[in-house]
């Protein structure tokens, strides 16, 4: 059976001392409810990491990731953090193809596909984020970008290492909008995303692939989203950086 997760994506926000002190309200809020069998991720900006894996080892219910890391083992990379760096401090996953760095960091499905290397290589789970723009929505596209990115970023995977990515489809027109895209869309998207997972591997794959939703996701639409067939939780991003509202999106 597939996992069902909630991820945070707390984006370039947070000062050290406020990422500390939200991440602990978290642990402890989390640590308070009954939350089945989901788990619960925090990726923050790389300078809380380590504070926060310390934080999050006290407590299995919370695990950490990043935002983003470089595709190279180690060497010359001026303000770069690889893979291997942030598997040391603890965090178990990293997310990969958010749309903001595919658009103002120049993140080609190439390079993509060489992070998602380097993210395996080091036991991190990838959260690989996926979806259209409002052009491509507009002009009925998405299916085919969609299936584009799947393919250019993840497709070269072996059966094996396909197993241990996440997925997030995360239409760009809702990211950080208040437009969330409707039950009904998010979940046609998700349905074809699996399919395609499972016509490029197979279907006992596909239906143990984890397929978040993301895009101004909050505690009053999460319920709805989240119980659509092929939802199987969401990335969070505004949302994420309020404890109550993150809990509520979690509970
Ligand atoms: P949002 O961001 O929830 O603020 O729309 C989601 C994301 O970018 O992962």
């Amino acid at each position: 059976m597939r996992k069902n997760i909630v991820a945070g994506n707390w984006k370039m926000n947070l000062n050290y001392e406020e990422g500390v002190s939200l991440f602990s309200e978290i642990v402890n809020m989390v640590k308070d409810e009954v939350i089945g069998t989901q788990d619960v991720v925090v990726c923050s900006p790389a300078i809380h990491l380590s504070s926060l894996g310390k934080l999050a080892s006290t407590s299995s219910n919370v695990a950490i990731g990043a935002q983003n890391i470089h595709q190279a083992e180690s060497g010359a990379y001026t303000g770069e953090i690889s893979a291997s760096q942030v598997k040391s401090i603890g965090a178990s996953h990293v997310i990969l193809g958010h749309s903001e760095r595919r658009a103002y960091f120049g993140e080609t499905d190439e390079l993509l596909a060489e992070k998602v290397n380097a993210a395996l290589k080091h036991n991190l789970v990838p959260i690989f984020c996926i979806g259209e723009t409002k052009d491509e929505r507009e002009s009925e596209r998405f299916f085919d970008v969609i299936k584009a990115q799947l393919e250019k970023g993840l497709f070269h995977l072996s059966n094996e290492e396909f197993t241990n990515v996440v997925l997030a489809y995360e239409p760009v027109w809702a990211i950080g909008t208040g437009l969330t895209a409707s039950p009904e869309q998010a979940q046609e998207v998700h349905a074809f995303i699996r399919e395609t997972v499972a016509n490029q591997y197979d279907q006992e794959i596909a239906d143990n692939t984890t397929i978040l939703y993301g895009g101004s996701c909050n505690p009053s639409n999460a319920g709805t989203l989240f119980s659509q067939p092929d939802i199987d939780g969401g990335l969070i991003g505004g949302a994420s950086l309020k404890s109550r509202d993150f809990l509520e999106i979690v509970k």
